[in-house]
């Protein structure tokens, strides 16, 4: 058969490729790096991971994304076998290094029969003889594409800005005023027993803190880029203090369902800190995404009790995240409808995430290979975490209020409670129901293999 081109070697690209050429089909994937860079990528190896090293829980019972890490290694998915090969402690999460999982990929890649790697930017609408292309340029596609997309498709806009939050170090922590504690003593939100911890501000300290936000300097933004709206839910701590003085008192720095054990109080104001990788030797500032300088983020943050001698793992930043419009733009194949050839995937299909990225770049590497060997292609059934993915992207989400999203259970047909359950057993069953869910996936997911001749993966060759 004649070639598919895939533009794009990150980790949605790399997985479409692997998918595809294991079919049988040949590959040509374009990547523009190392000729051309983007703001967050720092090497030219393939699947880099440009942020934290982790692909989540890996609790394939309890957990959306490790239901989707396991359905992905029965689909013979590429990264998840690099993942598991390069693996770190780090509990009940999906660590890896980085390095070693990137160079694991890039190797496969490069050395697949079947796939040729091109080190080239593919600047916009690909050439009509291209009858089979997979766009997995990611949430920094090129200007020059983005701006083709933009104007084949007619979308008002393609990027926002995603805002990341500084990272601490926990034994920079003053622990004499700062203190370990959930909102109303709730268990973390995964129910990973993450836990947070507070700073607590009085009057005095907010007020001078809010005062030094607004006159912070911040960092200037390209002419393009000030067209590019916010993503509502992840503003700049400065944009929200803007707002009004009061604003980030009712915002991330509200101190309700908190006591300072120093005064058996509820503080004026507290900024809290969240557990951010598994050994739980870094902590991520709960909501202080900023486009602070990095100097003046240093010198700011460091006015918050317990912070003052705090180091910064990573500091703040603004990103640019293209996604298209999907559900309005995608048909189920995730085929553009008005040009059929171009097939999307990973966080350009707005999907958010290592895993989910991945996952969409299987799907697509699968659709695509199979048309062109002139086989069937069938969506995964919606009850898999593959499937619903897929299917809310693609149809279920609202295309008026589209925005990145990550796997998660609320994405899948609820499971129909058994009848004749009283009250009580009906609140125990459904705070049980994640286990008897991912097994209907499980088992969804290998039917759906058989009718369509899938077989089991093979586990990766020794590398050579
Ligand atoms: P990418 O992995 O970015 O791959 C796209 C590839 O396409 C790149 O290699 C790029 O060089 C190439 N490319 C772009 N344009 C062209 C072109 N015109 N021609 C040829 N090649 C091109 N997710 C998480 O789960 N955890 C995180 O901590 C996290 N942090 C993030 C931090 C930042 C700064 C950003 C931008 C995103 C982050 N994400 C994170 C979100 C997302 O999961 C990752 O961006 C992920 O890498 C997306 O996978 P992808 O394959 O879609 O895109």
């Amino acid at each position: 058969p004649a070639a598919i081109h895939i533009i794009g070697g990150g980790l949605a690209g790399s997985e479409a490729a692997w998918q595809a050429a294991s079919l049988g089909v040949p590959v040509v994937l374009h990547e523009m790096r190392p000729v051309r860079g983007t703001d967050a990528h720092k090497t030219d190896s393939l699947a880099e991971l440009v942020c934290s090293n982790s692909f989540r829980s890996d609790d394939a019972l309890n957990n959306a994304v490790g239901l989707l890490h396991e359905e992905m290694r029965r689909m013979g998915s590429l990264v998840l076998a690099a993942a598991d090969r390069h693996k770190l402690p780090a509990g009940g999460a999906l660590a890896v290094d980085r390095e070693g999982f990137a160079a694991e990929i890039t190797a496969r890649i490069a050395q697949h029969p079947r796939i040729e790697i091109r080190r080239e930017e593919v600047g916009g609408i690909p050439p009509a003889d291209w009858d089979n292309v997979v766009i997995a340029t990611g949430p920094l596609t090129s200007p020059d594409l983005a701006q083709a997309i933009l104007e084949l498709t007619g979308e008002t806009a393609l990027s926002f800005f995603d805002a990341i939050a500084p990272i601490v170090h926990k034994d920079s922590i003053d622990f004499d005023k700062a203190w370990f504690q959930s909102r109303y003593d709730r268990v973390g939100p995964e129910g990973d027993g993450a836990d947070y911890i507070n700073c607590p501000l009085s009057r005095a300290e907010y007020d001078a803190f809010h005062a030094a936000l607004m006159a912070g300097e911040k960092t200037d933004f390209k002419e393009w880029e000030k067209s590019t709206p916010y993503f509502e839910g992840c503003l700049p701590v400065e944009v929200m203090a803007e707002r009004g003085p009061r604003t980030l008192c009712f915002g991330p720095m509200k101190p309700v369902g908190l006591t300072d054990p120093k005064t058996g109080r509820r503080p004026h104001a507290v900024v809290q800190l969240r557990q951010d990788n598994a050994l739980g030797t870094l902590y991520n500032m709960v909501g202080f995404q900023t486009k602070l300088k990095h100097g003046e983020q240093a010198r700011i943050f460091r006015m918050i009790p317990g912070l003052e001698h705090a180091e910064f793992a990573r500091l703040g930043g603004l990103h640019r995240n293209t996604f298209i419009n999907s559900p309005r733009l995608l048909d189920r194949d995730l085929r553009l409808k008005q040009q059929p050839r171009l097939r999307f995937a990973g966080q350009v299909t707005g999907v958010e995430g290592y895993v989910e990225s991945a996952a969409i770049g299987l799907l697509a590497g699968q659709f695509a290979g199979r048309e062109r060997l002139g086989l069937a292609t069938e969506a995964p059934p919606a009850t898999t975490a593959l499937g619903a993915l897929l299917n809310h992207i693609t149809g279920a989400a609202d295309a008026k209020t589209f925005q990145p999203m990550n796997v998660n259970f609320g994405l899948l047909p609820e499971l129909p409670a058994p009848p004749g359950l009283t009250r009580a057993q009906e609140k125990q069953w459904r705070a049980e129901r994640k286990p008897a869910m991912a097994r209907r996936a499980l088992d969804e997911l290998a039917a759906w293999k058989a009718r369509l001749g899938i077989g089991d993966p093979a586990p990766l060759a020794a590398a050579s």
